[in-house]
């Protein structure tokens, strides 16, 4: 038998305009009252395997080296220090950044202030910084019992949005941050459509809740906006030793 090509092409085509999103729609037209109206089946919700880090994450660091990491000052080999599983700020070392480039995200970070005497106080003690996009900086500072501008305390967008609460550990232990984030838009002259969102759990607390960021969180003057595409995790270098371990990354 012949097969007409241009037959074949008309019912795939009629086929695959009313199969959308794994959904018969000329079913669910011709039948509203019925539950399979609104079942979508296809494609199949991709499988992970979960677990301390799920399946598809990508590993930052998992104690064993800084292969992920370089200088933020000049790229070259991060120096910060290898220890017990962890990766602590060293002085005169700078910032570390990812070598990958990022846009949303679901980060997972464990950070833990170093043991300071009450010569260090407010933004002096345990100070360091997860900057999103390399721009953006979700605080890390030892806010146990040590009170500084609300606005720059631990889990607050740095000088933008305060954390909704304190929940940060004592001095000397582990805490946890789970930082969901989406990347800002930009229009063609270069303002801001979509600004970029963020949303903290400190130690499983939330702390943002999907928080705009105002811009990039300048320690003077109002936040700025850049037209930019993905960009690094930078770690701040703010002299106090505080350490880093178990960073994981997921493209969301
Ligand atoms: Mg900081």
């Amino acid at each position: 038998m012949k097969i007409n090509k241009k037959v074949i092409f008309t019912v795939l085509v009629t086929i695959s305009a009313f199969y959308v999103n794994g959904q018969d729609h000329r079913f669910a037209q011709k039948n509203p009252d019925k539950p399979e109206a609104t079942e979508f089946w296809d494609p199949e919700v991709r499988v992970i395997i979960p677990g301390t880090i799920p399946s598809d994450a990508f590993v930052l660091f998992d104690g064993k080296n800084l292969d992920q990491w370089e200088s933020t000052t000049d790229g070259s080999v991060a120096k910060w220090k290898l220890e017990d599983g962890a990766m602590t700020v060293a002085s005169g070392a700078g910032g570390i950044s990812t070598k990958k480039q990022f846009g949303d995200f679901q980060l997972h970070i464990e950070w833990r202030s170093p043991m300071e005497g009450d010569d260090k106080k407010s933004q002096g003690k345990g100070n360091s910084g997860i900057f999103l996009q390399g721009m953006y900086e979700v605080q890390v500072l030892n806010s146990y019992q040590n009170r500084t501008y609300r606005n720059g305390q631990a889990g607050s967008i740095y000088k933008q949005t305060a954390p909704m609460v304190n929940v940060t550990s004592k001095m000397g232990e582990w805490n946890v941050y789970d930082i969901i984030y989406n990347a800002p838009k930009f229009t063609v002259n270069g303002g801001v459509e979509v600004p970029p969102y963020v949303t903290v759990l400190h130690n499983g607390v939330i702390v943002q809740n999907h928080t705009a960021i105002q811009g990039i969180t300048n320690y003077i003057g109002q936040p700025t906006n850049p037209v930019h595409g993905k960009g690094p995790i930078h770690l701040q270098n703010h002299g106090n030793l505080v350490s880093y371990r178990n960073i994981w990354i997921r493209d969301i």
